[in-house]
């Protein structure tokens, strides 16, 4: 692999390999985006083209003692910074700063890789602006953090931003062909539902999460046919633990976004694919409906955390929504109970 081969993020190693050819690397990058986006691939496949004994194209050789050693995690001129715990401590920048007495010990440079850079303790986060602000030569940093705004201001003024976007959904399909060993049209679905994120696809694949998502699905767009004494009897087998009904009702709650964008014809596109009976039933409700529906959806959730009962709460869900669906739409108070309900 080198620069060269990071999938989806053509303007941003397009810029980096220009700054090597022209040999104007600057001594601090901050690389933002989304974890899963290939941050971190870009900035190892970065230290590798600039450790190269044998570059190719200003890219690394992958072949050579540097290369290999960088692939391998023991280049003494490649350290990563990671946080200890929730933060990164001023314990660990002291440690790095010590090393900056001394010159690079094989390479041209020492890349000091610092990932999550956003969980710099206030003390390290000023440790390391003091080194930014009289950069030791022969050195390169590259923070890596979501958003720059995470960041101290000072710290980003002295860092050449790279952005690196949401990747397209047939990259992340055809990584999780590839390393998950998933059906094309499974890694379709999953690629969609990460968001152009490959930390995000894999733990949707780990946790078998679109099996789930599917099972949760299936309920919601059965409700249409159900009758109210079948709608009880579905939410009774529903099952699972408090955390398991948060998952389903985040996904509930993401179906209900889809059906908001469906209503209002925007371009976002859609996390699922809609049954067609759903897309026929969305086009005539009034969008105020489909939002009270969000809404009471969040609310829900949110009810959870504070000890709500689970099946209650899932009948309040599945009722509303049959009700903002298929019924008159008065339906939207959770607090009425089912006592008030013809059955
Ligand atoms: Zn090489």
């Amino acid at each position: 692999m080198a620069l060269g081969d990071i999938k989806g993020q053509q303007r941003a190693v397009r810029f980096l390999k220009q700054l090597v050819r022209r040999d104007m690397v600057p001594h601090a990058f901050l690389f933002t985006g989304m974890p899963g986006t290939g941050r971190l691939a870009a900035a190892f496949e970065l230290a590798r083209a600039l450790e190269c004994l044998d570059p190719q194209d200003s890219d690394s050789c992958g072949q050579c003692g540097a290369c290999r050693k960088i692939d391998q995690g023991i280049h003494p001129d490649l350290i990563q910074v990671r946080s200890d715990g929730a933060f990164i401590k001023i314990e660990q920048i002291r440690e790095l700063r010590e090393r900056f007495r001394f010159r690079p010990f094989e390479g041209k440079w020492r890349i000091v890789i610092i990932q999550d850079a956003q969980r710099l303790r206030e003390e390290a986060a000023n440790a390391i602006l003091k080194v930014l602000e009289e950069p030791p030569r022969g050195n390169l940093f590259i923070l890596i953090a979501p958003e720059a705004q995470m960041l101290l201001p000072t710290i980003v003024s002295r860092c050449c931003q790279v952005r690196f976007q949401p990747l397209g959904d047939d990259i992340v399909a055809d990584w999780l062909v590839r390393e998950s060993g998933l059906s094309i049209e499974d890694a379709a679905e999953v690629a969609r539902l990460s968001a152009g994120s490959l930390d995000a696809a894999r733990r949707l694949t780990e946790e078998d999460r679109i099996a789930g998502w599917k099972r949760v699905l299936a309920n919601v767009e059965s409700l249409e046919r159900l009758s109210l004494l079948d709608l009880f009897s579905m939410t009774a087998k529903w099952g699972g633990t408090r955390e398991q009904v948060e998952k389903d009702l985040e996904c509930i709650r993401l179906w209900a976004r889809d059906l908001i964008v469906l209503r209002l014809g925007g371009n976002r596109p859609l996390t699922f694919e809609l049954d067609q009976g759903t897309v026929e039933a969305v086009r005539d409700i009034a969008p105020e409906r489909l939002f009270r529906l969000y809404h009471d959806i969040e609310e829900a959730t949110r009810n959870l955390k504070i000890n709500v009962n689970l099946q209650l709460t899932l009948e309040g869900i599945c009722l509303a929504i049959k009700d903002s669906l298929y019924g008159k739409g008065d339906w939207h108070s959770f607090s009425k109970g089912r006592q008030n309900l013809p059955l």
